[in-house]
């Protein structure tokens, strides 16, 4: 699915409907701070465009998980954690934790990360 969807709430802050904290802002991608922080540095990215996951924008051909990888280099580098390393995660679907069905990396960084995760 690549039309925006009226009631996801990802689909509302790329539109600038609802408020983020908007650290980056492409054409296609834009990444803003999560609201409730699991690290110093926590940015989401997300395409402005809906897929409901990284599962379902990769089958759609989209090219969107390398541009939101290169985005989360260009916001790590910004944030200073690109060299001391940081992680990007795609939790897709609900038993792996993803609670807002629209494709959203996350960047974690700026402390020690343990493996395997939570
Ligand atoms: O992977 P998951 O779907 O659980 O991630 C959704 C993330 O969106 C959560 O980390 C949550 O804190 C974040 N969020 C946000 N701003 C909102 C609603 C959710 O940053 N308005």
């Amino acid at each position: 699915m690549t039309t925006n969807d009226p009631d996801c709430l990802f689909c509302k802050i790329a539109a600038g409907e609802v408020p983020a904290d908007v650290v980056r802002r492409g054409d296609r991608v834009m990444a803003f701070r999560d609201i409730n922080p699991q690290a110093p540095t926590h940015v989401l990215l997300i395409p402005r465009d809906h897929h409901p996951d990284a599962a379902s924008a990769a089958r759609a051909g989209t090219g969107l998980l390398d541009e939101i990888a290169r985005e989360a280099h260009a916001v790590a580098e910004s944030e200073g954690i690109a060299d001391t390393g940081y992680r990007l995660v795609f939790n897709t679907g609900s038993g792996a934790g993803q609670t807002v069905f629209h494709l959203h990396g996350h960047l974690l960084g700026g402390r020690g990360l343990e493996w395997p995760p939570g």
